[in-house]
């Protein structure tokens, strides 16, 4: 087999899609509820988004940062006004937005606070999911996914996720930032104790340091607001935004926040090829144009009561041991059976999902699924655990 073999998927072929379905080779219709791990929030294909595509095919695809093209301020005004901040730099891939964070909270540091060079520390949590370069993995707690790749970047220091206390012990003069998801998605849906993100941004601004939140999966509507920090009223100093910017069609990411901060990234000191190409720009738009409305933000609000009211039925039935939901987005602990082997038999039944770590399975279905969509993925997932 030519393909690496660094994924198990499950054993569908899917060859088309249309808002929150799919079908495979075989004809077979299967309700998406992993949908792309939230970068397809809008659905396959949104008219919109596709119509946004198409139009800047015809007309500008790719210039590079060498030059400017028309569409690069307006998708910086664009993601910025949406989630009021104040600059934006754009890169492609989750994981090339973290390592941005990263690098402009190190030289920020330098630069603004005065910490000795090659000294920077960044606090960051356990169990989190931040992506899979070397320097991102080096500050994760998954031993799966550092096995093997060392040596490791220094300058990181894990803490307990939801632990204010623990980030406060965590923070001394080297430390530049503290990099958190404000609910950890590949954990498993991981909710903070309520006041933990409100106490952490206090804490940052107590100790002039960088609080970097990671709304890659969180963010543009998954937690019924435009960012799931917003639920804690706190803004961070950095934000990273991927996956459902892309609208499902291109990767596309970028880090919003400080101008101050952003703004120690000059030229010649980090860049990317594709980073805010125009298809991307074009695409990225589309996106604040859906979100600028409100109607998806809405829309996992309303239903978010009916998703954790199922949850909730299915903990009080005992055949799962925990339940963890926010606005269209549920992380469900399962006992009897492996998480892929209720992922494999959800797929059986016509819903996709997918397991994460063993015996958790994260559902996060597209923004536009109705309420009997809702109903179907729950009634396939209670089946699909047995009794
Ligand atoms: C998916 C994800 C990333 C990495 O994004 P890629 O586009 O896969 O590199 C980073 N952070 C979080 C919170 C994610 O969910």
């Amino acid at each position: 087999m030519a393909l690496a073999p660094n994924y198990a998927p499950l054993p569908i072929e899917i060859i088309a899609g249309d808002g929150a379905w799919v079908t495979d080779t075989s004809g077979r219709r299967y309700l998406d509820c992993l949908a792309g791990y939230s970068a397809l929030n809008f659905g396959h294909r949104h008219p919109d988004l596709i119509a946004a595509a198409r139009d800047q095919l015809d007309r500008l695809t790719l210039t590079s940062r060498a030059v400017d093209h028309d569409l690069l301020i307006p998708f910086a005004d664009a993601v910025t006004a949406l989630t009021s901040t104040e600059m934006l730099l754009p890169m492609n891939t989750g994981a090339e937005a973290v390592e941005t964070a990263i690098k402009a909270a190190r030289k920020w540091g330098y630069e603004a606070r005065g910490v000795t060079e090659g000294r920077a520390t960044v606090v960051v949590a356990e169990s989190a999911f931040h992506g899979r370069t070397t320097t991102v993995v080096s500050m994760s707690s998954d031993p799966e996914a550092r096995a093997g790749f060392g040596p490791f970047t220094p300058g990181f220091r894990i803490v307990p996720y939801g632990d204010a206390d623990a980030v406060a012990a965590a923070i001394d003069e080297t430390t530049v930032a503290v990099l958190l998801e404000p609910v950890q998605g590949e954990a498993g849906v991981v909710i903070p104790p309520e006041g933990y993100l409100a106490r952490v941004r206090n804490l940052c601004t107590a100790r002039n340091t960088l609080l970097i939140l990671d709304e890659i999966q969180s963010g543009l509507g998954r937690t019924g607001t435009t960012l799931a920090q917003d639920l804690s009223g706190v803004r961070a100093d950095l934000t990273t935004l991927g996956k459902a910017l892309g609208g499902g069609i291109l990767p596309v990411s970028a880090v919003v926040g400080r101008a101050d901060v952003l703004g120690v990234l000059t030229p010649g000191t980090h860049g990317s090829t594709f980073g805010g190409n125009p298809l991307a720009c074009a695409v990225g738009l589309a996106v604040t144009r859906l979100l600028a409305t409100g109607v998806y933000q809405d829309r996992a609000r309303q239903l978010a009561p009916v998703l954790a009211a199922r949850a909730e039925q299915l903990l009080a039935t005992g055949r799962v041991t925990a339940v963890r939901a926010i606005g269209l987005w549920l992380g469900v602990d399962v006992a009897s059976r492996t998480g892929r082997e209720v992922s494999e038999r959800m797929a059986s039944g016509g819903v996709i999902a997918k397991e994460t770590h063993g015996r958790t399975i994260r559902l996060a279905p597209p923004l536009c699924v109705t309420e009997e969509e809702l109903h179907l993925m729950m009634d396939t997932l209670e089946s699909a655990v047995g009794r």
